[in-house]
């Protein structure tokens, strides 16, 4: 069996492998428990356009872990995408956040809101991907003009025609979609232009160095001006200083995400700040 097999491969690994083997089990174990008992929530980090004014969020998964507190992805995202359980982590929180859209719908100051959901390229690629999203849009009412869904450049071109079909059916429904940590991957400039994107997420090593790394001012600046030509909307991640948005603004970026405006926090704390 594939179990037995399994144990032969570890034989040839040492004890030290073997216990980051069963740590990565009883890990993906406990999220398999966590998706069940609903311990992943949506929090939320503000989005800001030129003024400083908040237009959006972007949701960004938190565990409540009953025992180890609340926890960032950085523990459990990548175990999560290798075993498969980011498809029903993606939905859970996707779920989430469109029955937060469909609140804010309802109220003046919040019905304007954007909401921008990070999905694994795993659900991108599954055969019911469009279904789901057009299923969790349609039951909870939310508005597929609210909705952005997020990427990450470098899973995005494991199959380009199946990616470009698939975003097209939900951009005709109104979704809108954006490219994550841009500029770590590899995109080339033919595929930019090949996908049906509203949005480039200027990735936050960029933004770090800013105002002062001459490196950093011009992969910016050339994101800015080729988003310009292609009319892709640009949002500036990792945004902590004064300086670091000056110079932005300086060249083009109209939208901010970053500490600067907020750091992820939950949906009453995000609905105190507005
Ligand atoms: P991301 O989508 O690129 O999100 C930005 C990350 O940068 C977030 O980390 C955020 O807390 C952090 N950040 C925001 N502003 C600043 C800043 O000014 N300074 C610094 N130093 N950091 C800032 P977080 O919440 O730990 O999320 C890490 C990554 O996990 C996300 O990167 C995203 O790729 C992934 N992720 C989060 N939620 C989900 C989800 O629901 N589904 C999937 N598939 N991935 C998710
Ligand atoms: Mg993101
Ligand atoms: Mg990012
Ligand atoms: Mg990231």
């Amino acid at each position: 069996s594939a179990k037995a097999a399994g144990k032969d491969m570890l034989s040839f690994y040492d004890p030290q492998m073997q216990a980051v083997v069963s740590m990565r089990i009883e890990l993906e174990e406990d999220i398999r428990r966590g998706l069940a008992q609903e311990e992943f929530v949506l929090y939320l980090q503000p989005q800001a356009d030129a003024s400083g004014n908040v237009e959006g969020a972007e949701a960004l998964v938190r565990w409540q872990h009953p025992a180890r507190g609340l926890l960032a992805p950085g523990v459990f995202i990548d175990i999560a995408e290798r075993s498969g359980l980011i498809e029903p982590l993606d939905l859970a929180i996707l779920r989430q956040g469109c029955e937060l859209l469909a609140r804010w719908a309802q109220q003046p100051h919040t019905a304007a809101l954007t909401l921008a959901i990070n999905i694994s390229a795993r659900f991108l690629y599954r055969d019911d991907f469009v279904c789901q999203v057009r299923d969790i849009l349609q039951h909870t009412g939310a508005s597929a003009l609210q909705l952005k869904l997020e990427i990450t450049e470098s899973l995005l071109l494991t199959d380009v025609d199946k990616a470009v079909s698939r975003m097209q059916l939900l951009r005709d429904m109104g979704v809108r979609f954006a490219i994550d940590d841009f500029g770590t991957g590899y995109s080339s400039m033919a595929y930019l232009q090949r996908l049906p994107l509203d949005q480039l997420k200027i990735d936050q090593s960029f933004v770090r160095g800013l105002p002062d790394d001459k490196g950093n001012v011009a992969i910016v600046r050339a994101i800015l001006s080729m988003a310009e030509g292609l009319e892709l909307e640009v949002i500036a991640e990792g945004v902590e200083h004064p300086a670091q948005q000056d110079i932005l603004r300086l060249h083009g970026c109209r939208h901010f995400q970053g500490y600067l405006f907020g750091k992820p926090m939950s949906v009453d704390a995000f609905i105190e700040l507005l």
